[in-house]
């Protein structure tokens, strides 16, 4: 996670751990802070103090300073003088201390019953108690008071929190060991509750209406990371995993956050783990499970307990309402909650009401918000979905765990299409014409466009050059699609978009006055006042709303959120009567904040007689932003001179103009603000810009208008050395967009894509830009040796091109032989970094055959590889005579005393070489003689890295002394 020479950070450089912590500064607290919660830093603190690192004068300046810095709520009592003393022995107190982390989660669900004892034993006082249970305090916190408390009380009160600890251990381990039996009303419950949850999941909105098919026979993995690096997990999560301890953050928390874009299958994610459950095929830890839809609770105006939230909105209990509440209360572990689409609740998440007690009521939100926090119902395990936009600080730090939905997988294209189609032959010719259309498989990687190239396949085989490329073509074509579908027979023509203006604009303003006002499901009356007709519903882009309870009425929703915005879309473009000022606001110019549009300005837009009758609520919400740039995109995209002719059957080529003028200086000047806000350099250091949110969002409308003049004119204004778009949620349909906009830069750049999911359809997509990149950074980016090897074929001719870095990606000894073709071609080639790969000797004498042929390459780093000693000798046989490079990195690669040795013969002959780095490999003092030998004969060298090799405590003092410049 953190920056470092190995995996291809600008400058390189070796440097102690200490000096790694102060150049990585930043990066570790935000490591240490980026849940917003203070626990993982308390964690940490626990720490140090057990092992003595930390001395306990230091934790508590810490805990003071960092509390009145951040508000933090631990150490603000006095310090007691007999605490900053090292305990002698091993006393009680000291082993309150050493074990500090094990007993903090000990004590956490046991603080009353320690308090109790202590208090019984007379080393407490009621104030005491009441100090350590503040409510402020997490569970961790008053545990971790609680050591310190009795930690100043002396030895005889640590000795009875020891021993009431270890007797509360007996005691939950004989517990564990017990059963919990529900009555014959509970499982009564929980079998309407699982039948009802399986009618509610087992079919798709997007398949509903048209077609048989069940969630079992679609569903198709999708990616599920965790949002933080965790070393025990690698790859994707499945979908016990969400509710595993995998990457836990913060165990004293109960929800667990999948955030991912609109249409990425968060709702099918959902659903498909309310499926199981209900199926009894997964999840059966859980007695109970409640699900449950923002969107539909924003239609519950009325103040409810839980025990009403639960039993009104997802199943009623025929009988004995009261005892099953009880069941539930009493066993939170084995209740799951699930919450979709939190970014869709009309209330932004706030944790400034707490309400506590599961029986009393109150508004809804306000419920919803105390289960997030835990402090309604603490236990019961809670599973929001959300687009991330709507995900602030302040949800953050009451997360247990937070996972990334990243969409289909290229093998999860292939699978879904397969399954979406029955005829074989069919599915295999949308494969293939995907598969000459990259554009497009990339934009299939989001599963709801990939739903739509599915179910258009008539429409994608029939358009052969004119195929897909942007998602507003995708968008059209369903429209198209939907259009045919009502009426077969006919053949449709060139102005099929006026053939159904109508309908369009009915259902555009439905969809635009729902994405002003935060309003995504329709009643009678929303339909009225827009003129949708029973034609217009027919046509199949609303569907009726999926209400697990089934006393409400029947309303109607778009099929799927950016459908409402493409019609919205649709509305801007189409409407000849729409304010002027619209398309300015849409882009979030024209008096409003960048980043918060406000509704009620975008609603003024609609001319006075359709304006709504709703009082519009409250602040705009976070998502309000994100349907507003979706809808952005998709007027970019219309306004495209490629649909010129289409949108001339609907309204004037003057009107059509104006917009695309008005869309074209919008980019514009949203670009240039950007542009604008870059820093100057520090002497010495590139000019580099860091992307803020909006500017991907941008690059992708310019490509939606496929005007390459606008994407030259808008570039030529843009002066850096370096772009860094790292941790930007960039996957291939960015990279597609990028490319397209970066292309026309005036001089060459670094372009920095670590940590995103470009993948090998992303960086197909990058090519047409490498021409202007002098250094490419694809660090974490699941790339494999396939996307690597179309990536060189291109770069090998670009003269501009000298530095990658693709540090922990999926990469074997299938690439090096491309990067061996590189190195033999490209004689001004200066970086290579291949760490935390898969290459193995083999792959090193495929480098090492491009490396005896260059003369320019001056990084080389391999670390976390297994090249062994005979990639090691390879190597060294072929950098025998070099003349450039500086730094080769060979740490935790299995190197032994013969890789060793062999390498020591280019320490001894280099004229270049400054730095080497060994570190994690099985060299022993064989190894580091010959090492030190060469050294005697090199002055050029500056430092040899051993750290972690087989050495002893003694053999290290002896060997630094002989040898400054080696460093273990
Ligand atoms: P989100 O909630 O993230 O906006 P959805 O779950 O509503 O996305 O997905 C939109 C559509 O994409 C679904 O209706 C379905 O057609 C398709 N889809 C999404 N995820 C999957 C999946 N895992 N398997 C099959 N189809 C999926």
């Amino acid at each position: 996670m953190l920056d470092n020479p190995e995996d291809g950070s600008w400058q390189s450089g070796s440097m102690s751990a200490q000096e790694l912590v102060l150049r990585q500064r930043t990066e570790i607290l935000h490591a240490l802070c980026s849940s917003r919660s203070s626990e993982i830093l308390e964690r940490v603190l626990d720490m140090l103090l057990a092992r003595g690192t930390l001395v306990w004068e230091d934790y508590q300046n810490i805990q003071i300073s960092e509390a009145q810095k951040a508000g933090l709520s631990f150490g603000a009592y006095s310090s007691d003088p007999e605490l900053t003393e090292a305990p002698c022995g091993a006393s009680a107190t000291q082993t309150l201390l050493t074990e500090r982390p094990g007993l903090v989660s000990k004590l956490r669900g046991c603080i009353d019953g320690a308090l109790h004892v202590l208090v019984e034993s007379g080393s407490f006082t009621s104030t005491d108690c009441d100090e350590v249970q503040l409510p402020i305090f997490t569970p961790s916190q008053q545990a971790r008071h609680l050591l310190d408390h009795v930690r100043s009380k002396g030895e005889a009160a640590a000795r009875v929190l020891l021993q009431y600890i270890l007797q509360n251990q007996e005691h939950a381990s004989h517990l564990n060991q017990e059963t919990w039996t529900p009555t014959e009303d509970c499982f009564k419950y929980k079998k309407k509750l699982s039948s009802s949850v399986a009618v509610q999941s087992c079919f798709l909105s997007t398949y509903g209406g048209t077609s048989n098919m069940t969630l079992d026979d679609i569903y198709t993995e999708s990616q599920l990371e965790l949002a933080h690096d965790c070393a025990d997990v690698l790859g994707s999560l499945s979908l016990e995993d969400l509710v595993g301890i995998v990457g836990t953050l913060n165990e004293d928390a109960d929800t667990v956050l999948v955030s991912g874009e609109a249409g990425c299958g968060k709702s099918t994610l959902l659903q498909r783990l309310h499926l199981l459950w209900a199926q009894g095929a997964a999840l059966q830890d859980f007695f109970l499970l409640f699900p449950f839809s923002c969107r539909r609770l924003n239609s519950e105006h009325r103040e409810l307990s839980v025990q009403e939230l639960l039993f009104h909105h997802c199943c009623w209990p025929d009988r004995e309402q009261d005892q099953i509440f009880q069941f539930i209360l009493d066993h939170p572990h084995l209740i799951l909650f699930t919450f979709d689409g939190l970014d869709e609740l009309k209330q932004n998440f706030s944790d400034e009401h707490r309400h506590c007690c599961p029986t009393q009521r109150a508004p809804v939100p306000i419920l919803l918000f105390n289960l997030l926090q835990g402090s309604l119902m603490k236990g019961v395990r809670k599973v929001v979905t959300s687009r991330p936009e709507a995900v602030g600080p302040a949800l953050k730090k009451y997360l247990r765990k937070e996972v990334h939905l990243k969409g289909f997988s290229p093998s999860g294209i292939d699978c879904f299409v397969r399954k979406h189609h029955s005829d074989p032959a069919v599915a295999a010719r949308v494969l293939e014409s995907l598969q000459t259309n990259t554009a497009l498989l990339g934009l299939c990687h989001t599963p709801v466009l990939c739903w739509i190239v599915s179910q258009c396949h008539k429409e994608l085989l029939g358009c052969g050059e004119g195929s897909p490329q942007t998602i507003t073509d995708v968008y059209l074509m369903i429209l198209q699609h939907f259009f045919q579908h009502q009426n077969p027979q006919k053949t449709l023509r060139i102005g099929w978009m006026q053939e159904h203006l109508n309908t369009a604009l009915h259902l555009g303003l439905l969809a635009f006055k729902g994405i002003g006002n935060s309003c995504y499901i329709f009643s009678d009356t929303d339909l009225q006042t827009c003129g949708v007709t029973e034609e217009d519903i027919c046509m199949g882009f609303l569907i009726h709303s999926k209400d697990i309870s089934s006393n409400s009425c029947k309303r109607l929703e778009f099929l799927h959120v950016t459908m409402q915005c493409f019609f919205a879309a649709l509305y801007i473009v189409l409407n000849s009567a729409m304010d002027r000022s619209a398309i300015a606001k849409l882009f979030g110019l024209q008096g409003m904040s960048q980043t918060g549009m406000s509704s009620t300005c975008f609603m003024a837009c609609l001319p006075s007689t359709v304006q709504p009758e709703l009082a519009l609520e409250g602040e705009a919400i976070a998502v309000e932003t994100a349907n507003l740039q979706i809808t952005a995109t998709f007027v970019s995209g219309l306004l495209s001179q490629r649909y010129r002719g289409l949108l001339l059957h609907c309204c004037s080529s003057s009107t059509i103009d104006r917009k695309i003028r008005q869309v074209a200086r919008c980019l514009s000047k949203r670009m240039q603000k950007h542009f604008k806000s870059i820093s100057q350099p520090v002497e010495g250091e590139k000019k580099s810009m860091h992307a803020m949110p909006a500017f991907v969002w941008l690059i992708k409308c310019i490509y939606e208008m496929q005007e390459s003049r606008l994407a030259q004119d808008i570039m030529s204004k843009l002066d850096v050395q370096h772009l860094k778009l790292t941790y930007c949620n960039i996957g291939p349909v960015e990279c597609t967009a990028l490319a397209y906009v970066l292309q026309h830069l005036k001089s060459p750049v670094g372009l920095q894509l670590d940590y995103n999911s470009v993948g090998d359809v992303g960086v197909e997509q990058l090519l047409p830009c490498m021409h202007v990149c002098n250094s490419l950074y694809l660090r974490n980016n699941n790339i494999s040796d396939e996307g690597i090897c179309k990536l060189i074929a291109k770069v090998i001719h670009c003269d501009n091109f000298q530095k990658i870095a693709l540090f922990n990606n999926k990469l074997t000894d299938a690439c090096t032989q491309h990067f061996s073709r590189l190195l033999k071609t490209k004689q001004n080639f200066l970086a290579l970094r291949l760490g935390n790969n898969n290459i193995t000797a083999e792959g090193a004498k495929q480098l090492a055959e491009g490396l005896q042929c260059n003369q320019s390459l001056q990084y080389l780093g391999l670390w976390g590889n297994k090249i062994g000693d005979t990639g090691a000798e390879a190597l060294a046989r072929a950098l025998m005579g070099n003349k450039s490079l500086l730094w080769l990195s060979l740490v935790e690669n299995g190197v032994g005393n013969a890789g060793a040795c062999a390498l020591a013969d280019i320490v001894k002959n280099s004229t270049t070489l400054e730095e080497l780095c060994l570190t994690k490999n099985y060299i022993t003092r064989t190894g580091v003689e010959c090492l030190i030998q060469a050294l005697k004969h090199n002055t050029h060298v500056k430092s040899v890295w051993l750290k972690s090799n087989e050495l002893s405590v003694e053999e290290v003092e002896e060997m630094t002394q002989r040898e400054s410049r080696l460093i273990f």
